[in-house]
């Protein structure tokens, strides 16, 4: 197990997401496992869309709840769904705004496999923006069948991944009538990358790319 957060000093994550629920669906779990063990972490979070609608309102709420603890800086624009390349510059300019703001330790954004068009951008743009940070991209489950084969886990234990699914339903009444979204879904993908790395439950997550430090330094 490679510990890739920094100790002796605050870790800082950069987490990104086109769209409010992206985020807590993929690395939900992540975010509060981190965030626990580590009071006053600096979570940085962008999300493209969302902003000046009720989505902005659950979303802020439940980034406070996956954070607990962190001093968490939330950022929801106003980007339409769906239309991303149609809003490149903004998105681009958001993007590297974030990366100007600091170095983070780690960055959590969609990977670029993702089937979702909005999903894809933004992780061609993290990827551009984030050169030399480890970059974990998320998976979220989807009609488009896009899951693949992910090359990183973290391992949540079943209180976790429980609470997960609980505040996935409890924050997001606007998403409860989507067919896929439900306690079933989140803990049943947890579960398989449970299995793929031996542990009850994980997320997991694409690494395109990995600088290694072998010098024990
Ligand atoms: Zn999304």
């Amino acid at each position: 197990m490679v510990p890739a957060l920094p100790q002796g000093r605050t870790a800082r994550i950069a987490a990104l997401a086109a769209h409010c629920d992206d985020l807590p669906i993929g690395a939900g779990g992540t975010l509060l496992t981190v965030c626990r063990a580590r009071p006053g972490i600096r979570i940085d979070a962008l999300v493209l869309s969302g902003g000046g609608s009720a989505r902005e309102d659950e979303e802020r709420a439940a980034l406070a709840a996956f954070c607990p603890g962190a001093d968490l800086r939330v950022t929801v624009l106003k980007l339409p769904d769906g239309r991303l390349p149609a809003h490149w510059d903004e998105a681009k300019e958001a993007v590297e705004d974030l990366r100007a703001a600091g170095d983070p330790d780690l960055v959590v954004g969609p990977w670029r496999g993702d089937a979702h068009q909005d999903h894809q951008g933004l992780a061609q743009l993290v990827t551009t923006a984030f050169r030399d940070h480890l970059t974990l991209g998320y998976e979220i489950a989807k009609w488009d069948g896009d899951l693949g084969r992910p090359s990183a886990y973290h391992p949540l234990s079943p209180e976790v991944a429980e609470a997960k699914a609980d505040l996935l339903l409890e924050h997001y009444p606007s998403q409860r009538n989507k067919p896929w979204y439900d306690r079933e879904a989140f803990l049943g993908l947890a579960r398989l990358r449970g299995i793929e790395c031996h542990t009850r439950y994980a997320e997991a997550f694409h690494v395109t790319k990995l600088t290694l430090d072998l010098s024990g330094e």
